[in-house]
């Protein structure tokens, strides 16, 4: 285990900018998750702290030694990857086993690391089998496993999972985070799905075209994003984005609808604004607003309706099951405590001092 420092770091592709000045700290046996829309440098970043990828600008230390300059093998890390071929004429235990063999580690140690490892991933039955004689998830564990037999200081995921069906990818996921726990190894993982980042960090850094839009814990950027990226990017359904002004103590959307907000920030007044509001922070409420549903989808715990509030679209969730159909008008009142104000130009969220 070792903390991860990542200060002023740069790539540079040519004359393209992919990473534009990173500053990250990973605590010692942090669970990080490194979130964005594809493209935006999460695999490029990530393949910088491995050493595949090298350094236009800036420093990365693992615990004490900057390793900008040290190849791979040097490092005391270990990547797994979405394509993770194992090898196919080989058994799970030699799979696993066989980064420590090409160390010329001898082989009675590798074989106590591998039953270790094939005993924290609940892999033991499996060692003397062939890879095509595995299920998918089985698979992944092998790939998992081979990077625990050499105990690094740090793993790295870049998106493991997205290979993997709906089903298998939360039963995974859940595995990983039991694995962490078990190993308590600072872990860097990829993904560009937020709700994989949610379930599975203990801090997540937000990026979008090679820099960091915010870092925190899940509930931190859930429930005070410092940007309308953020904002829209954790949670699903995305919270909704009605433009309009800060006017006297409450909220004026462009076409008029006034929404409340619970504390006015200095100086706002006139200020063009976006207003943000969960869908799970609207009420029904005989004093609602009125709006037209479209379209009404229970899920069993929840019912999630589309309906026009004003001019704007918005989506809500219900606990409750409701009645009704496109086309009837409900009743719906956004809790102001739970309301966001972003400034329009910017993007910035504006909160009262
Ligand atoms: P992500 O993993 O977030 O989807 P990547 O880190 O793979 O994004 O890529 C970030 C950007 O860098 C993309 O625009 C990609 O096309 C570009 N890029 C990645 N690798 C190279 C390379 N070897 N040469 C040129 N451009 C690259
Ligand atoms: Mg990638």
């Amino acid at each position: 285990m070792a903390p991860v420092t990542i200060n002023g770091l740069r790539k540079r592709f040519g004359t393209l900018d992919v990473l534009k000045g990173i500053d990250i700290d990973i605590a010692n046996g942090e669970f990080v998750v490194l979130v964005g829309p594809s493209g935006c440098g999460k695999s490029t970043l990530l393949r910088m702290l491995a050493g595949l990828e090298g350094i236009s600008a800036g420093e990365i230390r693992i615990g004490s030694r900057v390793v900008n300059d040290l190849a791979p093998k040097d490092r005391d890390i270990a990547m797994v990857f979405q394509n993770y071929a194992l090898y196919p004429h080989m058994k799970v235990a030699d799979n696993m086993g066989f980064s420590l063999k090409l160390r010329k580690m001898p082989r009675p140690n590798i074989g106590v690391r591998v039953d270790r490892a094939a005993e924290v991933l609940g892999l033991q039955q499996l060692l003397d089998r062939y890879p095509r004689q595995l299920s998918g998830g089985q698979r992944q564990r092998v790939a998992m496993g081979r990077a625990i037999v050499r105990a690094p200081q740090v793993f790295l995921f870049d998106e493991p999972l997205s290979n993997l069906d709906a089903k298998l990818r939360v039963a995974m996921r859940a595995e990983i985070k039991a694995l962490h726990q078990k190993l308590k190894t600072t872990t860097v993982y990829v993904t560009h799905d937020q709700i994989e980042a949610m379930t599975m960090a203990d801090k997540i850094v937000v990026m979008r075209d090679g820099v960091v839009e915010q870092i925190g814990s899940p509930l931190e950027l859930y429930d005070r994003p410092a940007n309308l990226f953020v904002a829209g990017f954790i949670g699903s359904p995305a919270m909704n984005q009605i433009r309009g002004k800060v006017n006297g103590g409450a909220f004026e959307a462009a076409d008029g609808v006034r929404l409340p907000l619970s504390q006015i920030p200095a100086n706002s007044s006139g200020r063009a604004a976006v207003y943000g509001a969960r869908p799970e922070h609207f009420t029904l409420s005989d004093n609602g607003l009125p709006a037209e549903v479209s379209v009404v989808e229970p899920t069993g715990s929840e019912t999630h309706v589309m309906a026009t509030l004003g001019s704007t679209p918005v989506v809500c969730v219900f606990r409750e099951r409701i009645r009704a159909k496109p086309g009837d008008t409900i009743r719906i009142a956004p809790v102001p405590e739970f309301a966001h104000l972003f400034d329009a130009d910017t993007g910035r969220s504006i909160r009262a001092a």
